[in-house]
This record gives C-alpha cells, structure tokens and sequence, in this order.
C-alpha cells in the first residue's frame, strides 16, 4: 500500500479576497484576476495541486524533497503536504515536485548508501 502517492490536480477552490484577489482555499495561492481557464495549458494558469503550494525559498523547514529524505537515510510516512510549480519551457505531465513532511519521515528499512553529495 503506497500512502505517499501523488493528489490528483484538481480545480481550484477560489474565493474572492478583501483587496481583491482571488485565493484558493486548496492551494494557498492567490491570483490578482481570476483564473479563467485553469486547464492545463489553458490561458497561462494551471491545475490545482490540492495542497499548499509554495515558492521554491517559501517553504517551511520540515518540508523536504523525496530525495532531499532519501539521501538523509529516510522516506515519507504520509502524503504531500506541499509542492513547488516547476516551471518549464518543456511540456511535461507533472510540472510538480512534492513536498514531504520531514517531522514525520521514518528511517528507510535499508542501509541507506553513502551519499557524495
Ligand atoms: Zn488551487
């Protein structure tokens, strides 16, 4: 059973702000025009990831790449609490990359092997 699979991008839960902007409830982002077409392509915007997304320097400590935990000897217990949109000229289907919660990450059930980094 594989408990740190992936959400699924989804729409975005948008609600109107008091400066108004538009904010998602899902994703913690925020737009200053309502995003028309959130399709992926569609109108320069994109899904929604489903959970708090964050700039690449916004992230809070505990939140670390799977292979941030791998090459410190851990994995994830859980799923994503956060991601990064990774902007590229290329088209690729998974534009993000995940976020685990360090916190809770356990030891990996096998030797973890010496990093060079
Ligand atoms: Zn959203």
């Amino acid at each position: 059973m594989d408990t740190t699979s992936e959400p699924t991008p989804g729409q975005h839960q948008l609600t109107r702000q008091d400066d108004g902007r538009w904010y998602c409830t899902r994703c913690t982002w925020s737009w200053q025009r309502r995003p028309a077409d959130m399709s992926p392509g569609g109108d320069g915007h994109i899904s929604c990831p489903g959970v708090p997304r964050w700039t690449w320097d916004g992230r809070p400590d505990y939140a670390k790449t799977k292979t941030e935990l791998y090459a410190a000897g851990y994995r994830p217990n859980g799923g994503p609490i956060g991601c990064f949109y990774r902007a590229s000229k290329n088209t690729k289907p998974d534009p993000w990359i995940w976020y685990y919660d360090a916190r809770t990450a356990v030891p990996r059930s096998r030797r973890p092997l010496r990093s060079r980094v």
